[in-house]
């Protein structure tokens, strides 16, 4: 019989982005660049630009829980990722969503601040990620201050990041991403541990621009992607790595601040 399933689909769990460059927008163009169908629960919308998030509303817990349950009547979701949650409450929802429904791996971008200095996620939230939502993950992405956060300590050096990984994965996730773009090196060093012990450094030379928004979900969506193809972890990570390199490089000119990135790079 025809699987009327048969094309491979990825589910963002985010926030939008009204300027079009983070959040959900970033996710879907980047799943789309990967060649894979994208859909979306909404978990908040913001009033956002290039400049910073000017104000956001978080979405109905009920209104989520029937999101999750259109995508699940309908879909064959082969991977899913979490960005933007906004608050405790609605990482209880969608961590009750993803016990109930198989949507593949799951990568958890522990999205807490943005680039403009906008707090995306409350301290409770954060707590509900690191007591529960993370032990669902297959894969959770932090940059250094989100690392830091999750592990309640400063991350000093190339081992520290290396240290720290192994204790977010004492949290429950199973494979760790640590991004080292938000120090000001000329190298931007990436440190992952694997679920079987193996752990790699991921090296490339800092891009100058300010035009970096969204590239916390930009990867992640493109392992997603990748991980919805069939992909192992380790390859679904080099890919995203260089999927969101070629995206800062190829910077457009859009908006007067932090620029969305080149998706179609
Ligand atoms: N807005 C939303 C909805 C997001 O999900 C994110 C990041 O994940 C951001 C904004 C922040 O983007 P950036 O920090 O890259 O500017």
């Amino acid at each position: 019989m025809n699987d009327v399933n048969s094309f491979p689909q990825a589910l963002t769990i985010a926030g939008t982005d009204s300027g079009g460059g983070a959040g959900i927008m970033a996710d879907m163009k980047t799943m789309q660049e990967c060649g894979v169908f994208s859909t979306a629960v909404v978990v908040a919308v913001t009033a956002q630009n290039t400049i910073g998030v000017q104000n956001f509303q978080a979405i109905s817990p009920k209104l989520i829980s029937e999101q999750f349950a259109s995508l699940n009547d309908d879909f064959k979701i082969k991977a899913c990722k979490t960005g933007m949650l906004a608050d405790a409450e609605h990482v209880e929802v969608v961590y009750d969503n993803l016990k109930k429904y198989d949507f593949g791996p799951f990568v958890l971008d522990p999205v807490m601040i943005a680039k403009g200095g906008s707090q995306l996620l409350s301290d409770e939230g954060i707590d509900a990620i690191k007591n529960k939502l993370i032990k669902l993950a297959t894969l959770v992405t932090p940059n250094m201050p989100e690392a830091e956060r999750l592990i309640g300590s400063k991350i000093e050096s190339q081992s520290g990041m290396l240290v720290a990984a192994k204790k977010i994965q004492d949290l429950g996730a199973k494979n760790v991403l640590i991004k080292g773009g938000h120090g000001d090196s000329e190298m931007v060093r990436d440190v992952v541990l694997l679920e079987n012990g193996e752990s790699f450094k991921m090296s490339s030379k800092r891009v100058h621009t300010i035009r970096t928004h969204g590239t916390g979900d930009t990867i992640s969506s493109a392992i997603v992607s990748r991980l919805a193809l069939g992909d192992d972890m380790k390859s679904a990570i080099l890919y995203g790595k260089d999927f969101v390199e070629a995206a800062i490089k190829n910077t457009i000119q859009v908006g007067h601040g932090h620029g969305p990135l080149n998706h179609w790079a």
